[in-house]
């Protein structure tokens, strides 16, 4: 019997698509008008380096205009090509409604690996991609709004606003053309860890709900449970660090290119991370085992598996043999449909990637606010908000005198509480507070239909629901 094929990263974001909206009462008109992507635009440019011209290839596609801006990151990466971009434009439509954040969904790709060029290299080629957008409104504040994606990062937004500012010289909210800049050029506190606080905090939503904990044969908090990561980037690296400096989880194994780590009692992650920017790689961490075949680290017991690299990781080959209860998808699309059928039928609980890595496009939805409003979010009410805090504390301190000091306030108490939020506290509201709702919305799902099997088809059922009340509100 021949091997059954595995669908590309498209075809199994719409296969998980279609089996969500069969369960729906759109018409098939609207269901296809959701589905599509709208435009995907191709660009081949050549840059002058090292004496020659070297010809790119990059993408920009947008799935669904149905708000504006339409919002994605662009990725820099030797797997880019049309069918990636346009499953993550289309995931990016999905995880803006989950999120309710107010964005059409998009994406972008450049095909390069960004590792064989020098910085100044990288900065004529990125100048020269984002110049082929700009001049499309493929880049534009009010219409297309780019961040960082796999192989990109704040440098090169910062690259990006700049070019926006010399091709559009009297826009006065140039700066909310990008997301994810450094702080000091436009960015906003907590952008560049979004991803990965994200993921740390949809997991203490998904562990306040006991029976959902069960549903993934676990139980009690996060405290003490062992985590598998793939992939110590951007989003891997935080959402490690976090759930083991704060939450009390053991990272037991890390998995990156070149291979794995492992250690039982629970790898330091700052180590590891500061192993591999020297090192280039895990090999040689002298305080955890090595494992030259990573993928195969996958399939290891730990009560929560995050892959937090790329897509298609968790596919027909191994998906019988992952151990992992819950799975959290930092990353988009790690686990394939067909993976994605076998696991459930295993009775693992997935966090589906539409909603769990939706942090980086909240706390960028905050940049472009903070940078449409050109002002740091706390800057007028701090003061105020720990004046009146003073004021109570000293009410209460007077009343205290009164009883004859019969009682006193920890000083941490009263330094913690006379504090006014800053912009990286009111980030971490904002964020906290989204994933929570998001998670709720798509819980109610779950646990109400009898026939939604799983957080995914809930996720997609949420997501479509409200794209389509906004085609609909606009007469579609
Ligand atoms: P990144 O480039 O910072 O990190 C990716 C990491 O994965 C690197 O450390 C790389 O060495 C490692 N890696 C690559 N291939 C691997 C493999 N085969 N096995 C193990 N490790 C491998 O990228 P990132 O920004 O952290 O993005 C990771 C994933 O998260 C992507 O799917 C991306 O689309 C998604 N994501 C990122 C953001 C964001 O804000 N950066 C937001 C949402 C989703």
């Amino acid at each position: 019997m021949a091997a059954k094929r595995e669908p590309t990263f498209r075809e199994s974001v719409d296969l998980m698509f279609n089996r969500a909206v069969a369960l729906t009462d759109l018409s098939p008109g609207l269901e296809e008008k959701i589905r599509v992507c709208n435009a995907t635009y191709t660009v081949r440019f050549g840059v002058r380096l090292r004496g020659q011209i070297h010809t790119f290839t990059g993408y920009r596609s947008v799935h669904s205009e149905h708000m504006e801006p339409v919002k994605g990151g662009i990725r820099y990466s030797m797997g880019v090509n049309q069918d990636e971009v346009e499953a993550l434009a289309a995931l990016m439509t999905y995880k803006c409604a989950i999120v309710e954040v107010p964005f059409g969904g998009s994406k972008g790709g450049l095909h390069i690996d960004p590792r064989e060029w020098e910085e100044h290299e990288l900065e004529m080629i990125t100048r020269r991609f984002a110049y082929e957008l700009i001049k499309r409104d493929l880049i534009n504040p009010a219409q297309n709004v780019p961040a960082p994606d796999m192989g990109t990062g704040e440098r090169e937004m910062a690259w990006i606003a700049d070019q926006y500012k010399r091709m559009a010289t009297t826009d006065i909210n140039y700066r909310a053309c990008v997301t994810g800049k450094p702080v000091n050029g436009g960015g906003i506190q907590g952008r560049t860890e979004a991803t990965g606080r994200g993921v740390q905090y949809a997991l203490r939503e998904f562990f306040r709900h006991p029976e959902d904990v069960a549903a993934a044969r676990l139980s009690g908090t996060l405290d003490g449970k062992r985590v598998v990561v793939q992939g110590l980037g951007n989003v891997g690296y935080h959402a490690a660090k976090f759930l083991s400096e704060e939450d009390g989880c053991k990272v037991t194994a890390i998995i990156e290119r070149d291979g794995a780590l492992m250690c039982d009692t629970g790898l330091d992650v700052e180590a590891v991370r500061g192993w591999i920017a020297r090192h280039g790689g895990v090999d040689g961490y002298p305080d955890g085992r090595y494992v030259r075949d990573g993928s195969k680290v996958l399939e290891e017991e730990c009560d929560i598996l995050i892959p937090a690299a790329m897509e298609g990781v968790i596919n027909l080959e191994n998906a019988e043999r992952i151990k992992a209860p819950l799975i959290i998808e930092a990353a988009n699309g790690p686990v394939t449909a067909g993976a994605d059928d076998i696991l459930r039928q295993k009775g693992a609980v997935i966090i589906p990637d539409m909603y769990a890595n939706a942090g980086g496009v909240t706390v960028s939805y905050f940049e472009w606010v903070k940078n449409l409003s050109h002002i740091r979010f706390g800057r007028i009410g701090r003061r105020q908000e720990e004046a009146r805090h003073e004021l109570i504390v000293k009410e209460l301190e007077r009343l205290n005198r009164g009883l004859g000091d019969a009682w006193e306030m920890s000083p941490d108490f009263k330094q913690k509480y006379l504090r006014g939020a800053g912009e990286l506290e009111l980030v971490r509201s904002g964020l906290d507070d989204t994933m929570r709702a998001g998670y709720q919305a798509m819980r109610e799902v779950w646990r109400t239909r009898q026939d939604v099997d799983g957080l995914r088809v809930a996720a997609y059922l949420v997501a479509i629901d409200r794209v389509a009340l906004s085609y609909q509100s606009k007469g579609l």
